[in-house]
């Protein structure tokens, strides 16, 4: 095998080796059938497992009993954006919409396609360097929910804290931070996540939600855009995305091996913090996009003294096998993603890299 290197990419992104390795071993005969995953019917007894196992394996992670289902869709977080107002913004309502970078616009954006909406809270003014504070938050008069962004992917910040607005649904893009800590998922009437981030390949969407959102989708919206039909089908109304469901449960299984989400934020908040110490470290060298209370632990933005210096950067660090830094143009310079299947080796030769050009260029 040729050398694998370190894979900074925002997504589709690193997963983890032996969830590789795992999938690689069983490509050719999958559980005794003699037949691929790749290859095996989704109405099958084996693919059935797969599909049962994932959803068990999700809810116990989070902690979730039988109010809750889970669901694997295709259409990617982006479909998310216009399914939830589809379902749950009736004429007459208002959705209000927490905006925290840029994945939050996009979700607003198609919400007003549908229906009135209102922006709870954002901090578009600061090139989106930090999450809103609880008390910056004004509901409008009765939402029909809250939605917030749990992980600014472009922009590298991360709700420390999630709020809670009593009765009121919080649905929440979980994109680029599932499963990265613990957290209190019962707080929220629905999650999604694009499976390509933290938690497989691209192509399936992770869909967490209340059982009780499921009673009143309207009868209007198309079959294929309403939670209730994937729902009453166990996310097999039609061909699901199998492989990509497949690989979401090995990344499940490996994470319930490692420690679950208590294991997943130790690792993660170590990983985290040698890249911020060199940043924090670096006189100013290296300048954090985010504020130090709405830092990610899963992407990790920063800058240089000037683009030239970024560029050089950039390219030196992927001849060094550090892939896939280069930051978003939104805000320029450097992104690592450190999502949970980046080891911490990974992590360490960033930090060393980063001295080291530091050293030479400083
Ligand atoms: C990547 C990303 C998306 C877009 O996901 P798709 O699956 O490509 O539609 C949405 N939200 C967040 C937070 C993301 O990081």
């Amino acid at each position: 095998m040729t050398k694998r290197i370190f894979n900074f990419s925002a997504g589709p992104a690193t997963l983890p080796l032996e969830v590789l390795q795992h999938a690689q071993a069983e490509l050719l005969n999958f559980n005794d059938t003699g037949m691929s995953i790749l290859e095996i019917s989704h109405r099958s007894k084996a693919y059935e497992e797969v599909n049962a196992e994932a959803e068990a394996n999700m809810k116990e992670l989070l902690g979730l009993g039988d109010d809750y289902r889970v669901l694997f869709l295709q259409g990617g977080a982006s479909l998310q954006f216009s399914m939830i107002p589809l379902n749950f913004l009736a004429p007459g309502q208002t959705a209000d919409y927490i905006l925290s970078g840029a994945w939050s616009e996009k979700a607003l954006k198609e919400a007003k396609l549908v229906g009135e909406t209102h922006v709870a809270a954002t901090t578009a003014e600061e090139n989106y360097k930090r999450i809103p504070s609880l008390d910056e938050i004004k509901l409008s008069s009765n939402p029909a929910y809250v939605h917030i962004t749990s992980n600014n992917t472009i922009f590298g910040t991360q709700w420390a804290d999630f709020p809670s607005f009593g009765d009121i649904p919080l649905m929440a893009d979980m994109s680029s931070d599932m499963l990265c800590r613990p957290f209190d998922a019962s707080k929220f009437s629905l999650i999604y996540a694009g499976a390509q981030k933290n938690l497989g390949p691209s192509g399936v969407t992770v869909v967490v939600i209340r059982k009780s959102l499921l009673e009143n989708n309207p009868k209007t919206v198309p079959t294929m855009l309403r939670y209730d039909t994937h729902a009453k089908n166990d996310s097999l109304y039609n061909t699901p995305p199998s492989f990509g469901v497949y690989m979401v449960n090995l990344v499940l299984r490996w994470i319930k091996a490692n420690g679950g989400l208590a294991g997943m934020e130790k690792h993660n908040t170590e990983k985290a913090q040698l890249i911020y110490d060199a940043i924090d470290q670096s006189g100013g060298y290296y300048q954090g996009h985010a504020e130090k209370d709405s830092r990610s632990l899963m992407n990790v933005t920063f800058r240089l003294p000037n683009e030239e210096l970024e560029k050089a950067f950039a390219a030196e660090s992927t001849k060094a096998g550090l892939n896939g830094l280069k930051g978003h143009r939104s805000v320029g310079g450097l992104r690592a993603s450190i999502y949970n299947a980046m080891p911490r080796e990974g992590c360490q030769a960033l930090r060393d890299f980063m001295l080291e050009f530091q050293r030479k260029n400083g």
